[in-house]
């Protein structure tokens, strides 16, 4: 992990220039970074606990006694300080050291005790500022490293699609389908799971987000595999149904609505359209097919650092879609006495409409 970060150095300096850029408009002079995507995107550093603080020329990494070595190979572009003491006590000196007048602060990433510690600490040379979303903005376009890290996160996950599906298959419980997914993660060279993977079958399958059970998949049933790998920080996230024996005419039925929203949204997508209109290209399909009561989730959301980050694609969302931007398409029917159809694809948008990145079948 370490030799990609370093080999990336000047990534992560051109992303801090991009941030100093919107310092001015927010009014503030310094920025304390302190969620785990946050400061890996701005400094390569993968350990569990560090703060940034980003002002002007001078960048600092504030982590403890157990990273020196690690932080030092992953954030090449950053001064080291490591603390003995509380981090705050650490964080607040730090910034008066380099001279911080107005330090912004993440509100939404901040408790409330933290934030009061923190003001008072830093009084009466420094206030805080609240900015929510900074660095946030910037991950929402992905650059060339981001992309390259995940269209190797999803080709594992295609690999591991087909392993899924050649294990499923009458007696096998839901639980051996999602471990062999997990093994071939890890054999691919991927740290783990976006998130806890997702093998639902016959009834169960009417439940979006089902935890694998020891429940024995039978003939006839609908399963919903939703799964992604994580790669150098990246997720990926893509999900199949399959019937297992062979479609039955019901499966066959709701499959065919799922895909053909599925399509229309992947192929409606466009720079510069709103994200509710493109979650209403799918959700027009299947309401017109009489599930639109069925269909109880937004369209997308986007996939980075974070399994779920902005844009999300849904019909409460004010996003808009710009080239850059990855997102998932993922419609689905749950029918309680029966089971679910969801079909899930990562699209990056381009100038002229999107490529969609995962491979697999559908
Ligand atoms: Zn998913
Ligand atoms: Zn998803």
């Amino acid at each position: 992990m370490s030799n990609v970060s370093s080999d990336n150095s000047g990534i992560h300096v051109s992303r801090i220039n991009r941030l100093l850029a919107a310092f001015e408009d927010r009014g503030i002079d310094t920025l304390l970074v302190t969620s785990p995507s946050n400061r890996r995107y701005l400094s390569g550093f993968t350990g569990s606990s560090a703060n940034l603080l980003i002002a002007g020329e001078r960048r600092l990494l504030i982590t403890d006694g157990r990273y020196p070595t690690q932080a030092a190979a992953e954030a090449a572009d950053y001064e080291l300080v490591i603390h003995s003491g509380p981090l705050l006590d650490q964080v607040a000196a730090s910034a008066l050291d380099i001279g911080a007048a107005r330090m912004g602060f993440d509100p939404g990433l901040t408790t409330v005790a933290d934030f009061e510690a923190l003001s008072k600490l830093l009084e009466p040379e420094c206030e805080l500022v609240g900015v929510s979303g900074l660095v946030e903005e910037l991950r929402l376009l992905k650059d060339e490293a981001e992309m390259e890290a995940l269209r190797r996160a999803i080709a594992i996950g295609d690999a591991a699609m087909e392993v899924a599906e050649k294990s499923v298959r009458p007696g096998v419980r839901e639980i051996e389908v999602a471990i062999a997914i997990e093994r071939e993660f890890r054999l691919a060279g991927a740290s783990g799971p976006s998130f806890p993977v997702i093998v639902a079958s016959g009834r169960n399958a009417a439940m979006p987000h089902h935890s694998p059970t020891g429940k024995e998949i039978e003939a006839g049933d609908s399963v919903v595999i939703d799964m992604g790998a994580k790669l150098d920080g990246y997720c990926s996230d893509m999900t199949r149904t399959f019937c297992v024996g062979g479609p039955t005419p019901m499966f066959e039925k709701i499959y065919g609505i799922v895909l053909e929203a599925q399509q229309a949204a992947i192929d409606g997508v466009r720079d510069g359209m709103s994200a509710k209109d493109c979650d209403g290209l799918a959700r027009d399909v299947i309401s017109e097919a009489g599930y639109g009561d069925k269909f109880g989730h937004g369209t997308g959301h986007g996939v980075g650092l974070d399994i779920h980050e902005s844009p999300r694609v849904s019909f409460a969302s004010n996003d808009v879609l710009q080239a850059g931007m990855v997102h998932s398409v993922e419609p689905g029917i749950y029918l309680p006495q029966w089971g679910g159809v969801r079909i899930e694809d990562l699209v990056l948008v381009t100038e002229d409409g999107s490529e969609t990145l995962s491979q697999y079948p559908k």
